[in-house]
């Protein structure tokens, strides 16, 4: 594919995309009915089917019955452990592997043209960006993100939270299902935006902060604190009468959609001339300059907040004035 199609390369050789990231219409006034309709299909595929699909394996196949999971015991729990460790290791591997290891595509559609495998950085245990995000990942972020879906598993099958089930209230989850991609983006913002405060930056956020040219392993590379913050978001399902395999969906849309909006390339070649969005771009614009989309633009709270960046001539002006404003703040103080 020819990446200058859909972009450009500036002097540094960065790529930028030349339709700037947009909100999702559904928060636009007055409505836009058609920008909706085309939207729509993309809210869906490819990545909240793929994250929904893998959910619904891992809860009919791979995970022990109700009468099991009502009683917290060594045995299962270690299970969901290596089965989430196992599934972690195929879907990153699965994205790493071609794009960063066997590099198929080369650079074509990456923003940041260099890899970070190229240059040792002493920021990272072994010199490495990509041992060190890979080690974090699978010491702290898989046994967390497991904890938390163990707790709620636990708790529906033990009768110790309100659960639902498709035959009771088919509607009710189906609503359910289709915000759990909204829901997580707005607790993401919250959490997020408290973390950037400058003494939790310091102590805790700025270990993900590291990787200024992320990588899909860089995704689940934070501070334990943090991702205690980042999965709790699933600990919702604990209120609201919900069911395991919407808990397992959300689990996934925050630990798998984690790798695709640090995954680094705009597109994902899968032909000659086709290729797959991963709407990374705006994350990748928050690794670079730190300051702007705390959130992603589905629900577009960094808008409000006047803290969005789309990547325009624009958003980096607005930026510059911010950034002005604060030193000057700063300074008066
Ligand atoms: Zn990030
Ligand atoms: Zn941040």
């Amino acid at each position: 594919m020819d990446e200058l199609t859909t972009g450009t390369r500036d002097r540094r050789g960065h790529w930028w995309p030349k339709l700037h990231a947009g909100i999702a219409p559904i928060f636009v006034f007055p409505p836009q009915p058609r920008s909706f309709l085309r939207w729509l299909p993309t809210y869906f595929l490819p990545w909240n089917v793929l994250f929904f699909l893998s959910a619904a394996v891992l809860w009919w196949l791979l995970t022990p019955g109700m009468d099991t999971l009502s009683a917290l015991a060594p045995g299962w729990v270690l299970y969901i452990l290596a089965r989430n460790t196992a599934a972690v290791g195929l879907f990153y591997g699965a994205l790493e592997v071609p794009l960063y290891i066997q590099r198929r595509q080369a650079a074509r559609f990456k923003y940041n043209p260099a890899f970070p495998e190229d240059r040792e950085n002493g920021a990272f245990w072994w010199k490495s960006q990509t041992r060190d995000n890979m080690a974090r990942s699978l010491l702290f972020a898989v046994p967390i993100w497991t904890a938390w879906e163990v707790l709620i598993l636990w708790a529906f099958a033990s009768g110790r939270a309100p659960m639902s089930t498709s035959a009771a209230d088919p509607l009710w989850l189906l609503g359910i299902a289709l915000i759990v991609p909204f829901i997580h983006h707005v607790h993401f913002y919250l959490i997020h935006r408290l973390l950037h405060v400058p003494a939790l930056y310091r102590h805790i956020h700025a270990w993900h902060h590291k990787a200024v040219n992320p990588s899909p392993w860089s995704s689940l590379s934070m501070h334990p604190v943090e991702l205690v913050l980042y999965f709790s978001g699933a600990g919702l399902h604990l209120m609201i009468a919900s069911h395991p395999l919407l808990v397992l969906y959300h689990l996934h849309y925050a630990g798998f959609g984690a790798a695709i909006g640090h995954i680094g390339f705009h597109t994902i070649e899968t032909g000659k001339d086709k290729g797959v969005d991963t709407h990374a771009f705006t994350h990748y614009l928050h690794h670079k300059y730190f300051e702007v989309n705390y959130g992603e633009g589905l629900v577009p709270i960094d808008k409000w907040m006047g803290t969005w960046h789309d990547g325009s001539d624009e958003g980096e002006r607005l930026m510059e004035a911010r950034r002005r404003r604060s030193a000057l703040g700063r300074r008066g103080t």
